[in-house]
């Protein structure tokens, strides 16, 4: 008898889920998340890995899950605590014999999947590959391998058929029926109730009237919808580099960061739209970002906590140092530099920023602060709804040229950046207070420790 066990963890969603549908083959059924204690603790980079905006998004992806797997006479069970426990707990106490998860590249994730076999080594494993475009299987060359450059990677894949989604299961089996002793029901009591490291809680219907971005397959489907029944992608490559515009770019990311979407439900549309509109560079554009996407999964899948280091895939560290003040002063968005002030307001307000915003401020906090680029990433991971560690991680090592970039590095001009995409200051008074004053200086003190006037 098959006792099932589904984690979810980066795949909230039911539709072109293979995992699921594998489990939906088991005898029983448990399905589960796992809100992580850690996620909440501070890292030391001075950030949290889970900022509100994206816990708001993640409660709405979850309540709509719910509701989804209701449908299907499934329960979502949430726990509450250190994810490894509270999946071994569990698997002990509905004697699970196999657990099915989403594969993912994170090191953490990784951490968590080997303690589980370590300590429960009859417990048979299922990771599906899902999170990407493709599966190692159809990859044309050895991962291990990584890191090629992005342009011969998408040479490489050029003519590799992104797989179909797959259709919903039609049947799911019953819950298994836990055998708890004492102990184990008093756990699992426990780790069911929210606990006081949670940040303080907003209604549901207030997650789920937070526009723009609600988080839920129900939500994602409705963007994905929207976006290509429209004439937006055919003039994607013209608009995507605009600071600011809803439909300057598909703002599918957050959706697709939590899997209430899967990256070839994206695929199948821009072939949809391609069939029956037109197939232009802009419709071409949109596969290529999504294809900077899949490398930089496929790198972090190679190099693992290289990712996280200061001196990059590259090994070599950047002549920058740790600033305190000035990377405060960044995160406030309270720099001599008001393009970038106005971006991180953006971003603190609404947990997501255009692409060409979090080029700029990367850039500045590298190049014009000389700040550590990881304590960037840091605060990008907390802030950002749309989070994807091998993006974030990939793309900051890469404007900090310690990462894939074979020209070593980005600086981008802030004055020709502020004309080239601001030069109305429009963007600067949405996001700038008027009354505020922001610092002419980067330190308060000068080399020798006086205090510099403002
Ligand atoms: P679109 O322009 O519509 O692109 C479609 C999809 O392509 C995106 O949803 C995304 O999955 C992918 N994509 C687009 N640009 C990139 C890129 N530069 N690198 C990799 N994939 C891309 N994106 C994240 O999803 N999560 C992150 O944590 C993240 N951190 C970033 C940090 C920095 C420093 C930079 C420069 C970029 C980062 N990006 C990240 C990439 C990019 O900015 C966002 O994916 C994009 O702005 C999301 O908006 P969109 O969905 O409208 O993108």
């Amino acid at each position: 008898m098959q006792r099932s066990l589904y984690w979810f963890t980066k795949d909230l969603r039911i539709n072109d889920n293979i995992a699921l549908n594998i489990a939906s083959q088991s005898d029983a059924l448990l399905c589960v998340f796992v809100v992580d204690k850690r996620w909440f603790s501070a890292t030391n980079y001075q950030s949290i890995p889970l900022g509100i905006k994206r816990w708001q998004f993640l409660q709405a992806c979850l309540v709509d899950l719910e509701q989804s797997l209701a449908n299907l006479g499934q329960k979502l069970h949430v726990f509450y605590g250190e994810t490894s426990f509270c999946l071994k707990t569990l698997c002990d106490s509905y004697k699970i014999t196999d657990i099915i998860y989403t594969d993912l590249p994170g090191s953490y994730e990784q951490k968590i999947v080997n303690k589980l076999t370590e300590q429960s080594p009859s417990l048979t494993h299922h990771s599906i590959e899902q999170f990407t475009l493709f599966s190692s299987d159809i990859l044309p060359f050895d991962q291990s391998i990584f890191p090629v450059s992005y342009s011969k990677f998408r040479k490489l894949v050029k003519h590799v058929d992104v797989p179909l989604p797959v259709e919903l299961a039609n049947k799911f089996p019953k819950q298994p029926v836990a055998e708890l002793s004492t102990d184990l029901a008093k756990i699992i009591v426990n780790t069911t109730k929210k606990p006081n490291w949670l940040p303080s809680v907003t209604t549901i219907n207030d997650l789920l009237l937070s526009p723009p971005f609600v988080g839920g397959e129900t939500a994602a489907l409705n963007r994905i919808n929207n976006y290509f029944k429209s004439e937006l992608p055919a003039s994607y490559k013209q608009v995507r580099n605009n600071l600011s515009g809803w439909d300057n770019s598909s703002k599918l990311s957050p959706w697709l960061g939590y899997g209430c979407m899967s990256a070839r439900q994206i695929m199948q549309a821009i072939h949809h739209f391609e069939a029956t509109n037109i197939k232009n560079d802009s419709t071409e554009w949109l596969y290529v970002e999504l294809l900077w996407r899949e490398y930089f999964q496929w790198v972090h899948f190679a190099v693992g906590v290289k990712t996280y280091q200061f001196k990059g895939l590259n090994d070599s560290p950047p002549l920058t140092c740790f600033y305190p003040e000035r990377f405060k002063k960044w995160c406030l968005g309270n720099t001599p530099y008001p393009l970038v002030n106005a971006c991180m307001h953006e971003l603190k307000q609404t947990g997501y920023l255009s692409n060409r915003g979090r080029q700029i401020v990367a850039s500045c906090l590298v190049n014009e602060l000389a700040v550590d680029w990881r304590y960037g990433a840091a605060w990008f991971e907390e802030q950002l709804i749309d989070y994807d560690a091998a993006v974030n991680w990939g793309n900051w090592q890469y404007i900090a040229g310690v990462g894939v970039d074979p020209r070593g590095g980005r600086h981008f001009n802030l004055v020709k950046q502020t004309q080239l995409y601001d030069a109305d200051g429009t963007y600067q008074k949405t996001w700038n207070t008027s009354s505020a004053q922001y610092t002419q200086h980067l330190d308060s003190v000068d080399v020798v420790d006086w205090p510099v006037s403002n």
